[in-house]
């Protein structure tokens, strides 16, 4: 589905009753993920045959939603997730915007939904950032999270693509994923649940594919896992992803192994970054299948040396300890391995503004 706006104009109604200063500075002093919300919110509109309208970024606040809307009942939702640092020299920037806007198209074709026009998408953002400024918070690790979401909200049961859809982007100040920190995790082998099979969803960011993953994270939780790794749904036997990272693996002759893109897997803005920054550095990146099997093996002979996962919350984290129901192993010791942590510093360094942004990945706001 094409979308058939042409320019749109947001309008702007600041929040007549926005949080006092004093308590979101309170509030900065102990940042989770993702339960702390800005002042604002952008909406933007779709109806069939009008196409997008009613843009406006307002103050935050509930939709009202009707028991027969849509997305309640087949679940016609994708989402993003991408983040506005403050830089070292105080400027507020996005990494790579236009990527989560061409992934949000990719998501929204997959699930039958109307394409937003990516400068939409983008200006969309900007507006919100840009009027929850003073919500960018500062530090090691802190950054205003970003979700950009679309939902079906046609009031209407029978079983086909809704004909409205409600676009919005709301954003959430952020410490460190982890509650370790920059300590390594430790990661759940799920060898009964899958996430995405071949013709399916693993590609599309959709909510769908994260509900289908939570029994599975539960059980990661429950092992004393941080994370669930996925294998592959036709053998069990292929490393594909994490619930919401890509992972790597770094070997002792200093190559890299990731997962390949083959429609199972998200395609993460990180991995891309991370992919570029490590062949820029005469590394050799191979996007190849590696099984379960070569894994354990691997890091019984030694060949293994670091494993990491990566993506826009989470940034780089090394994978310290693996289990799976007949066993566990470690990787490096449980330490961050040294190419872990030099991707991690140059990709946080391009984000903060510390290293010269060569490649125009920062997007100033
Ligand atoms: N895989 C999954 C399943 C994810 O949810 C995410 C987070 N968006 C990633 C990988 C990493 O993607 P990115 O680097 O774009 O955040």
């Amino acid at each position: 589905m094409q979308a058939e706006t042409p320019r749109l104009t947001f309008d702007i109604k600041p929040n007549t009753n926005p949080m006092p200063e004093a308590d979101r500075l309170k509030a900065f002093e102990n940042l989770g993920f993702g339960t702390l919300f800005s002042d604002h919110m952008a909406v933007i509109r779709w109806s069939e045959g009008k196409g997008w309208h009613s843009a406006e970024v307002t103050a935050r606040a509930p939709f009202p939603i009707d028991p027969a809307s849509s997305v309640l009942h087949y679940a016609q939702e994708i989402f993003e997730g991408m983040k506005a640092y403050r830089t070292s020299d105080g400027r507020a920037v996005l990494f790579r915007p236009e990527e989560n806007a061409h992934r949000f198209n990719e998501s929204a074709r997959r699930m039958a939904m109307p394409e937003l026009p990516e400068e939409a998408f983008i200006e969309a953002v900007e507006k919100l950032v840009r009027l929850d400024a003073k919500w960018i918070p500062q530090g090691e690790g802190a950054s205003l999270y970003l979700r950009p979401f679309m939902f079906a909200s046609e009031n209407f049961l029978g079983v086909r693509p809704s004909k409205e859809y409600i676009f919005c982007v709301i954003a959430s100040p952020v410490g460190p994923y982890f509650k370790g920190g920059a300590k390594p995790v430790s990661i759940w082998v799920s060898e009964h649940y899958t996430r995405a099979a071949p013709g399916g969803t693993g590609a599309a960011k959709c909510g769908g594919n994260y509900a289908a993953s939570l029994v599975a994270q539960a059980e990661a939780y429950a092992k004393g896992c941080d994370q669930v790794v996925f294998l592959d749904a036709a053998e069990h036997k292929w490393v594909e992803e994490l619930g919401g990272m890509n992972v790597f693996f770094v070997f002792e002759d200093g190559s890299i192994v990731t997962p390949p893109l083959g429609g199972t897997i998200l395609p993460g803005i990180t991995r891309k970054s991370l992919i570029s920054l490590a062949r820029e550095e005469g590394v050799t990146v191979h996007e190849k299948p590696y099984s379960f099997e070569e894994w354990k093996a691997d890091v019984a002979s030694g060949k293994l040396k670091e494993a990491f996962a990566c993506g826009t919350a989470a940034v780089v984290a090394a994978i310290g300890t693996v289990k799976y129901p007949e066993g566990e192993f470690q990787i490096g010791g449980g330490q961050n391995g040294p190419v872990t942590t030099k991707l991690r510093d140059a990709l946080v360094g391009i984000q903060r503004g510390q290293s010269n942004d060569r490649h125009g990945w920062l997007h100033a706001i």
